[in-house]
């Protein structure tokens, strides 16, 4: 595509999934590769939707670094802004959500590729053309990945791009609760667009009521959108002039991973088209209806980046 340019900077890595459900981690007869990563999901789920998207990040000169960045290549992603580091390697992470319900993880970061950024190394020329800059890196708190997710964001602001920030939280990759709500909210008011889910609502205003008041004592005078993501509810959007709900499609769930980020990709490839939606609460209300349809078809299909639909898939899902 040679449309205007959404880069979205973070990390990819993958998630190996046990090859049976309900289990522990160390239980597993085998796993299964997913590729993942919120901001590589956010910038395939452009790609798949028409957009014009570009990867910032690193990855490791391993197997699965160049695996991943063919991933981006073929659904038509542009790579020029990925490092390849030469001595740590790609991140991995196991996750299982076992028999009682709970979810567990184990991280292969120590250090893995994509905390090792550094600011030097960024394509600030590819940064620069950005239209619209997404952030959101779960790699936000260690050095030297903070400086150039903090320089990144700098550049495509100086250079006229729109900011949009998912915090992506994952509470077990921060050393405490406290650390990654100071984090989180070092950026948030660098932000013009910011999409949370309720569960990071609650976790950043620390209330267990998620109403209006909530996300709006999280607002700041350069936001001009807010949405709370809802699951099956749908999601709830706050600007300065008006503020409402679009309710979800009614699906069969079978996996939900990877819907969050195909709704903030289908934002922003019709917000990188024309800003004034923003203002405009009929016309935004049909490119969240849009948003919800694509996060409800991600959840349709197993897996986020083999769910992420194309447009036609979307038009179609919306016809019924
Ligand atoms: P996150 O992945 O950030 O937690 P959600 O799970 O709330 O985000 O999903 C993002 C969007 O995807 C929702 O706002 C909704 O439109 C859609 N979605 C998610 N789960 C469902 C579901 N079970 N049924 C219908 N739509 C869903």
């Amino acid at each position: 595509s040679t449309g205007p340019l959404i880069v979205s900077f973070g990390e990819m890595l993958i998630d190996f999934v046990p090859t049976v459900s309900g289990v522990s981690l160390a239980e597993a007869p085998g796993f299964l590769k997913a590729p993942g990563g919120a901001p590589a999901n956010v910038a395939i789920a452009v790609a798949r939707l028409g957009g014009h998207a570009a990867f910032v990040g690193k990855l490791g000169d391993d197997e699965f670094g160049h695996m991943l960045a063919g991933i981006l290549g073929e659904n038509g992603v542009s790579t020029k802004g990925i490092n390849f580091d030469l001595g740590a390697r790609t991140a991995l992470a196991f996750v299982t959500l076992r028999a009682d319900g709970e979810r567990e993880f184990m991280f292969y970061r120590n250090p893995s590729a994509d905390m090792l950024l550094t600011p030097e190394e960024l394509n600030l020329e590819l940064i620069r053309s950005a239209k619209v800059f997404h952030y959101g890196s779960i790699s936000l708190i260690v050095e030297p990945c903070r400086s150039a997710h903090l320089k990144a964001m700098e550049a495509a602001k100086e250079a006229g791009a729109l900011l949009s920030y998912d915090p992506n939280l994952r509470l077990p990759l921060w050393p405490s609760p406290a650390e990654a709500r100071e984090q989180i909210m070092s950026i948030w008011d660098k932000a013009e667009v910011i999409k949370v889910s309720d569960n990071e609502l609650e976790f950043l205003t620390g209330s267990d009521k998620i109403d209006d008041a909530a996300a709006l004592s999280l607002w700041h005078p350069n936001l001009k959108l807010l949405l709370v993501t809802l699951g099956e509810k749908g999601c709830r959007y706050y600007t300065k002039n008006f503020h409402g709900q679009v309710d979800a499609f009614n699906v069969k769930a079978v996996d939900t991973t990877g819907a969050g980020d195909a709704f903030v990709g289908a934002l922003l490839s019709k917000i990188v088209d024309d800003q004034s939606v923003i203002e405009d609460e009929p016309r935004l209300r049909e490119v969240l209806k849009f948003s919800n349809a694509c996060g409800a078809i991600t959840t349709i299909k197993k897996g986020a980046i083999p769910a992420l639909p194309t447009t036609s898939e979307v038009l179609t899902f919306v016809k019924g």
